[in-house]
């Protein structure tokens, strides 16, 4: 796999669902991949990547943000509050805002900070313990109190369960997002991105199928 063959199988996805492939965004999914990997993405002419842990991300990026111009990275990880100003200050966009404590940080961070990246509200649509994101039946509640709290929610991000089929996952995220006038759908990773393209998603996070399997620290 590569960056070019990623991006073909977009544009073909976005073609039969009827969709404007520049709808949608390709996350390339940069986390614990070698630096000589993803210097080869950026050599490519991609700017936008995904990193799940904010440390591993404030190692890597500013470095590269030397040497490339337009470089947008996503957090797609879990945020613990104690990290969020370091987050805020790093990332473009956050995809991971689960719970009440977080989006009232965030929302005093970006007072003081005097900005806010993007961000999109983590859904636990398999309903896993062990997996962030607000409950289904708690999506709406939620959504209002950071709208309240003037946040700028671009949309909804989901992790379906890997047992199951994640259509299922992705057309109730898309039914949360749209009856609470969210647009913005962060859904799809390398085995499911395509699915995720006809149910109208507008950002994919694909790792494995650029990079390579992630190597093992
Ligand atoms: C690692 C990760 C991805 C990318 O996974 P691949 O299967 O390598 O494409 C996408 N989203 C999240 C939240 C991840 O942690």
């Amino acid at each position: 796999m590569s960056l070019k063959s990623i991006e073909e199988r977009i544009v073909t996805a976005a073609k039969s669902a009827g969709r404007e492939a520049s709808d949608v965004t390709l996350i390339a999914v940069s986390k614990v991949q070698p630096d000589e990997r993803v210097r080869a993405v950026l050599n490519e002419g991609h700017r936008t990547f995904g990193e799940n842990r904010v440390q591993e991300a404030s190692a890597k990026w500013p470095g590269f943000r030397q040497d490339f111009d337009g470089i947008e990275i996503h957090l797609i990880g879990p945020l613990q509050t104690n990290k969020a100003r370091q987050a805020m200050e790093l990332f473009d966009s956050i995809h991971t805002v689960d719970r009440p404590k977080l989006a009232k940080t965030i929302a005093r961070l970006a007072q003081e900070l005097g900005r806010c990246p993007d961000l999109f509200i983590q859904v636990n649509t398999g309903e896993e313990d062990q997996k962030a994101g607000v409950l289904p039946a708690d999506a709406d509640g939620f959504i209002s109190e950071c709208k309240a709290l003037d946040l700028p929610v671009q949309g909804l991000m989901c992790i379906p369960p890997v047992d199951e089929e994640a259509s299922l996952h992705f057309a109730l995220l898309a039914k949360i997002a749209a009856r609470n006038g969210l647009t913005g759908l962060s859904m799809g990773m390398s085995s499911d991105f395509e699915k995720a393209i006809a149910l109208g998603a507008t950002h994919v996070r694909v790792g494995s199928a650029i990079f390579g399997e992630r190597v093992a620290h």
